[in-house]
């Protein structure tokens, strides 16, 4: 699956072009203020301007953004000592106003003298011990008869939940148990579209595996009608089926066992509304060109709900085979894994489409199937049909796609070894469709703006889309041939996809220039990997929260990183491919663990150096975050020292953690060339390398294809900058980026001044590279967005003069015509949007001038695809201008435009649109709800708009989880746009997320959220005082 970041290429600081487009005076937020400033636009409800955020009064009416004040910390602290909950009171009056007041607190509590405290504790830790012993006593120790002894030999009875009958459920996991094991379905599907119903028959025919007198399996909001069952050759007979709903798992108990080797079918009837969510089999609509609404279905199964979609082992390891028939209107078509092979009419005049059965064993969650009315075109790339479908309007659209996974599909062909196993591969795009993509076998379903590309799009579209495609046809190899036995190792699907993904697209559309992307997506796993709420690459997964969990940067990027890393480390050109190819064909239709795939890689090795794969890449998968590497240097001699590098870390965290790191360098003497790359394992703490005494400067992690960060030491950091402020190639564009991102890093460590960080940043006047400018711009914009939210107006100032002053003279050249190039777009796209948002007046002008032409022409004139993004965002800072862009937004078709659009109206100054935009997102009626996360990573953004958001999150959290399941990466996306930009301890002590209790407070994106806000504030501690002086 690809989950489809709303940040789509991390590279392009983007976002700040949604920031502080206009800097207003912080009154604009107060609502008070004179409405009919506001000139009203299309769909704006009165009653929804009535909407205040409570949070935004604190911080633009100034009343606080500090932390506690002191009588506040000596109460909690006091509060504390004497074990009373400070929490409770400060929860109580929180309710009364909003949560974090910098109001008065009450002063009843007074300051208690030594003495006092001291008798306080030790009466109160006398009562707690006397409580806890009786506690913990058992009931019988006070009675007559006294305790019986407990027989230990005795194992646990499992305690058995109850059924909605009533009954006891015989089985009391999350996993199903192994004794029956499915190995082919049969599925009817009986579609309503007018209704939005469906009804269904499931036969499964099952082996026993061990001896057992129970069938479990997943079934989710299934009314189950009708349930018949045969052993071997007895008669088929009746049988009762249990559910226990929290578990979405069903249950047919037998008196008698089933023998290990026997046969058993079971046949379930059922009944179940189409889902008004994004996954299961879910309804989706879309107004075609006539202005009717058209609706269609279509499924979302991975990870957890093709159990919504009918009766079945729903785990990646139960694969089986499956033949599916789906009854239609005459005037629909149906679409499945396979090949439709009969299509017949029924008596009620639909007509029921037979696909044939699947020719491969296949997990749960790769099932799909589509009702609906799509167009196609088609064309065979060696035995297989390779078709695009879309909605009638947009087939004009799909030609792109087809050529890119002909393509595609052919490289994965020859590269893996193995040819795709289907006769058809179809890529459809539907309307609605939360993830990016997903890569159902044979029936991969996309998102329209990842599949879609129009004649005129920029090669920035066409790379996104192409990534897209080559990410889900890697799936089809990894993944959907070799599969991970549980979500615990989703790594080894989303990870190698992610991979492949970036690696195919170098190889076949090198114009693409995918490099640059890679490179600021690795930063971002890093970023992430370096809290301690980060997790192990394969890690334990137990409940449905954690599974939805899995698909994070770690899954992905992370494990694309470190297979980077291991393929350049592996000696000669083609070990890395053959241990996979091997792997393939060793684990084809089966299930692995990673441990599987370093067995064949090592397997492979042919090197004298044995490379023991398994041995180094364990440590890089079975512990979380990643290796600092510190170089000190005395004369030739480096000492290499590796820690673990976590932002947060105090006694408690401290890990011991080592990793076995495959050290790249390069040094002055030869820095640029592939052949120049030196090597150095460091698997202990610490180890020494050799220099010649002549050399000035020595770069680590060539072209940052190693998962860690580098400390170079205050004269190392000093060498660097002074090679690269007399020449800037003496260093490729990527280890140009890797310095600027570790640079950064190490400061949010607090292992650099940023004083520091500034005078390398001195070289950039001339650098003119886009890895290195995307990355610096986007790294400065994250500290200029946390110091314009705390409000510090004067370092705002001079944090954009800084800026402009390092970046201004480049800007200027910046041309605003179409361009080919995809890095000079992407240098571009990023220039501009800083230059924008900073309001310089040159940018503003071109891009109103350019939307002004765009609006009358009436469609004959474009916007080049990579400016689009900053012309809209300047054209909804104007109240006309906004209006006729939520016009444009209703009416284009070509989705990759709109979403832009889409991005520039949520990227409004304007408290009353936020709201409105806010809302329509929820309601999804003029906005896709599809497209709320990215709506609230956008106003979140935005000076006015972030308390706003965060208040819509918590009033509406609800119906959030109810649409986005906890865990997903929707929810892991609002999370982190709401509170990324939080730096005070007021956003900390708010409870929000504690309050959810079983409604996410245990979600790890919680826990990341908390962490991130209290290193802002630890950052601004840190740095507020000096960089008064720095900037
Ligand atoms: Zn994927």
């Amino acid at each position: 699956m690809d989950p489809f970041d709303s940040n789509v290429a991390a590279n392009l600081p983007r976002n700040m072009i949604e920031n502080s487009m206009f800097e207003e005076d912080p009154d604009v937020v107060d609502l008070a203020k004179d409405s009919a400033a506001f000139p009203t636009f299309p769909a704006l409800d009165p009653d929804e301007v009535m909407y205040e955020p409570r949070s935004s009064r604190l911080l633009v009416r100034g009343l606080g953004e500090n932390d506690m004040d002191e009588d506040d910390e000596d109460c909690e602290s006091s509060a504390r000592l004497l074990g009373i909950s400070f929490m409770n009171r400060s929860s109580a009056h929180r309710s009364s106003s909003f949560p974090y007041t910098r109001q008065a607190p009450p002063r009843s509590c007074s300051r208690p003298s030594a003495r006092t405290t001291v008798v306080c504790v030790l009466f109160l830790v006398i009562v707690a011990s006397m409580t806890m012993v009786l506690y913990f006593l058992p009931g019988c120790t006070f009675t007559k008869a006294g305790c019986r002894k407990t027989n230990k030999t005795t194992p646990f009875e499992p305690v058995y939940p109850l059924s909605t009958n009533g009954k006891l459920f015989p089985w009391a996991q999350f996993r199903l148990p192994r004794s029956i094991i499915p190995l082919s379905y049969d599925l009817t599907l009986n579609p309503d579209l007018d209704n939005m119903t469906f009804i269904g028959r499931t036969v499964i025919t099952m082996s026993v595996h061990h001896n057992t007198k129970i069938i479990v399996l997943h079934s989710a909001h299934l009314n189950i009608t009708k349930a018949t069952f045969k052993l071997g050759d007895q008669e088929t007979r009746d049988v009762t089926v249990l559910e226990y709903q929290p578990r979405q798992q069903i249950a047919v108990q037998f008196s008698e066992e089933m023998k290990a080797g026997q046969y058993c079918v079971l046949t379930l009837d059922y009944s179940a509304s189409l889902s008004h969510t994004y996954d299961g089999f879910y309804n989706s609509s879309y107004i075609n060109k006539d202005g009717e609404k058209r609706v269609l279905a279509a499924t979302q199964f991975e990870p957890l709900s093709a159990r919504k979609a009918f009766p079945c082992f729903d785990e990646p390891a139960f694969k089986a085979t499956f033949l599916i028939k789906i009854s239609r209107k005459p005037n629909y078509m149906t679409l499945s894994n396979m090949p439709q092979a009969k299509s017949t009419p029924l008596s009620n005049g639909l007509m029921q489409d037979e696909f044939e059965k699947t020719s491969v064993n296949m997990s749960t969650y790769l099932v799909a199937f589509i009702v609906a009315d799509f167009t196609p075109i088609s064309k065979n790339v060696s035995e297989t049909l390779v078709s695009v479908y879309s909605v009638p309007e947009k087939k004009e659209h799909t030609d792109y796609a087809l050529d890119t996974a002909s393509e595609l599909l052919g490289f994965y062909n020859n590269f893996f070894e193995i040819n795709y196993p289907l006769k058809k591969l179809d890529l459809v795009a539907i309307p609605d469709f939360l993830a990016g993509a997903m890569e159902n076998w044979g029936l991969i379903t996309f998102r329209e703006t990842t599949l879609l590309v129009g004649s005129q799009s920029s090669p920035l579209e066409k790379q996104l889309v192409a990534s897209v495609i080559a990410h889900e046809l890697a799936h089809q190899w990894f993944g959907n041939l070799v599969t991970m036995s549980w979500w615990n190792d989703l790594w080894l699907n989303e990870g190698f996809a992610t991979y492949m993904q970036y690696m195919s697209l170098q190889e076949v559309f090198p114009k693409l220039d995918i490099g640059n992307s890679f490179l600021a997506v690795r930063f971002r796993a890093l970023d992430k990997d370096a809290l301690n709420s980060s997790h192990a690459v394969s890690t334990e997964v137990n409940n449905p929260e954690q599974v939805e969990e899995m698909f994070d940067s770690v899954s992905y990027e992370k494990g694309a990183s470190i297979l980077m890393m291991l393929n350049a480390w592996l000696p000669g050109e083609h070990q890395f491919k053959k241990g996979i190819i091997q792997y393939l064909k060793q684990f084809s239709g089966l299930n692995t663990e990673t441990e599987n795939l370093w067995n064949s890689l090592t397997q492979v090795s042919v090197s004298a150096q044995h490379h023991n794969v398994s041995e180094m890449m364990r440590s890089w998968t079975s512990q979380k975050g990643f290796p600092l590497v510190t170089v000190s240097r005395k004369g030739g001699q480096v000492t290499l020292t590796q820690e673990h590098f976590l932002l947060t870390s105090d006694k408690a965290t401290y890990t011991s953690s080592l990793w076995n790191i495959p050290v790249t360098y390069v040094t002055d003497n030869c820095s640029l060339d592939h052949d120049c790359i030196q090597m150095f394992n460091l698997k202990t703490k610490s180890g020494t390398l050799e220099l010649p005494e002549s050399v000035k400067w020595l770069k680590l992690n060539y072209k940052n294809t190693g998962f860690y960060i580098v400390h170079y030491g205050d004269e190392g950091w000093a060498a660097l900058k002074d090679a690269l402020s007399s020449n800037v190639h003496v260093l490729t564009q990527e280890d140009r980026a890797s310095l600027i991102h570790n640079i950064f890093a190490l400061s949010r460590l607090g292992r650099v001044s940023f004083y520091q960080v500034l005078n390398l940043l001195k070289y950039m006047s001339n650098e003119t590279e886009s890895s290195p400018m995307t990355e610096a711009l986007l790294q400065l914009n994250v500290i200029y967005r946390l110091l314009e939210k705390r409000q510090e107006d004067s370092l705002v100032a001079r944090m954009k003069k800084y800026i402009l002053d390092q970046f201004g003279s480049l800007m200027d050249k910046q041309t605003w015509g179409e361009e080919e190039s995809v890095s000079k777009q992407e240098l571009r796209s990023a220039l501009l949007g800083s230059a924008c948002s900073l309001n310089q007046d040159n940018c503003i002008q071109q891009a109103k001038d350019l939307f002004k032409q765009y609006d009358q022409s009436n469609g004959t004139s474009r916007i080049p695809g990579d400016l689009q993004q900053v012309v809209f965002t300047v054209a909804a800072q104007s109240n006309e201008d906004w209006g006729t862009l939520l016009h444009m937004y209703q009416t284009v078709t070509y989705d990759a435009e709109k979403r832009k659009m889409l991005r520039g109206l949520a990227s409004t100054q304007d408290p009353r649109r936020i709201v409105w935009i806010l809302k329509a997102g929820l309601r999804g009626d003029i906005i896709q709800t599809q497209e709320l996360p990215l709506v609230i990573s956008t106003v979140c953004n935005g000076f006015a708009g972030y308390l706003f958001a965060w208040d819509f999150i918590q009033e509406n959290w609800d119906r959030l989880i109810e649409k986005f399941p906890l865990g997903s990466y929707a929810i892991q996306t609002i999370i982190k746009s709401a509170t990324s930009q939080f730096s005070t301890q007021a956003h900390l002590d708010q409870g929000f997320f504690s309050s959810l209790k079983e409604r996410g407070s245990q979600m790890r994106s919680v826990q990341e959220a908390l962490e991130t806000i209290r290193l802002n504030q630890r950052w601004m501690d840190k740095n507020l005082p000096t960089l008064q002086k720095w900037l």
